[in-house]
């Protein structure tokens, strides 16, 4: 039977474990303390526990649970990993260094099971949600590469985060607990496609977490082309989801946009855009559309200019995402595109 990550284990129960092999309680601090301030991988670097007790942790967890299978570094510092799960699965996590900023952009689930047409994340629909302490061991890689704990987290790698919302709420729990790595819930991002139940529950939470939503079209048919029927959420009821989320956190919300040329970049769209941002007293952040599919094409960057200045000049906050890293294919989804479990997948990609 495959070990457990030790991280996926309930304080309580850690404690538990504990007393049943006959350690005293701060043994739960000291173990804590490796796990998330030195970023330990195995036990038996431990060097402050009992022999017995570092083998005894052997024998039932792991401490660390991914293995680096590629590592892509581009010119302006952004790395890319590609780490193997414990079965075998593979997840996408990027570090995206500024001078005075370390953000770690993480994966939620292996694959995607939106499947939005313009997202290598989706192509395979979901394989598996990540466990609580897979989605905190793309942090501590992070940390442990650049030898400093990092400052920012965005939830916008692989998967739909408001999917494997419990798993997602426990990781960051640890990602933010002053106990653990103690990361302040004003530094974390969370990205949805639109999931209207988890929107709510997040909201109820009641947690400093910012929210950001990928709106990319302002209309139900615009949006209909780009996201499945599964998953997609009527824009109405997202917006007031969005709306709520504000008023319990008093947070202000991101509006995500990937702008694609001939799809959703016309001079109607700036306008659209700018008026619901206002309306929602949301911020706006524009991204030229990576493209992952013929489909899909940003448009020229002259083009991007006038639609964030005509944004701007309509009165909404907007702000312009360079694309990072792109060189390294550091788009969602597209790394893990390319391992040969992934090219065994029929492609499935099907809008609906
Ligand atoms: N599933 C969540 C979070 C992961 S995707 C979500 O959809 O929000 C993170 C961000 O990357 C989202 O805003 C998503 O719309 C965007 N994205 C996906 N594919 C893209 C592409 N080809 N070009 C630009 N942005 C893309
Ligand atoms: Fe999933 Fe987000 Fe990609 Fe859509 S954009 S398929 S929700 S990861």
């Amino acid at each position: 039977m495959a070990l457990r990550l030790i991280k996926n284990l309930p304080a309580a129960e850690l404690t538990a474990w504990l007393q049943a092999h006959g350690q005293a309680a701060f043994r739960l601090k000291q173990i804590r303390d490796w796990l998330y301030s030195r970023w330990a991988i195995d036990f038996v670097a431990m060097g402050n526990l009992p022999t017995a007790l570092r083998q005894a942790l052997t024998d039932d967890f792991l401490a660390f649970g991914l293995e680096p299978l590629e590592t892509q570094t581009a010119d302006d510092d952004t790395v890319k990993w590609l780490f193997r799960l414990v079965d075998g699965e593979s997840i996408e996590t990027v570090l995206i260094r500024a001078p005075d900023r370390q953000t770690v952009c993480i994966s939620t689930q292996v694959g995607c099971p939106v499947r939005c047409t313009f997202c290598a994340s989706g192509r395979d629909g979901l394989i598996r949600d990540l466990e609580p302490g897979e989605i905190v061991d793309q942090v501590i890689a992070a940390c442990r590469h650049l030898q400093q704990r990092v400052d920012n987290i965005v939830v916008m790698g692989m998967g739909e985060p408001l999917l494997n919302l419990e798993h997602l709420i426990a990781a960051l729990d640890l990602i933010c607990g002053p106990e653990c790595l103690g990361v302040g819930a004003r530094h974390i991002t969370i990205s949805t496609s639109g999931i209207v139940p988890g929107i709510r529950r997040l909201a109820e939470l009641r947690r400093q977490w910012h929210l950001a939503l990928s709106l990319h079209a302002l209309t139900d048919e615009q949006r209909g082309r780009l996201i499945p029927a599964r998953y997609r959420y009527p824009l109405a009821e997202i917006l007031d989801a969005c709306r709520y989320y504000r008023e319990c956190t008093g947070r202000i919300v991101t509006l995500e946009y990937a702008l694609m040329a001939g799809g959703n970049d016309s001079q109607d769209d700036a306008l659209g855009l700018a008026a619901l941002a206002r309306r929602l007293d949301a911020k706006i952040n524009l991204i030229p559309c990576n493209p992952v599919s013929e489909h899909y094409q940003a448009p020229a960057e002259r083009q991007v200019r006038a639609f964030e200045e005509r944004v701007r000049s309509l009165g909404a906050k907007v702000t312009l995402r360079q694309r990072k890293g792109e060189r390294i294919q550091a788009a969602c989804g597209q790394l893990r595109r390319r391992t040969p479990a992934a090219a065994e997948r029929p492609d499935q990609a099907s809008p609906e």
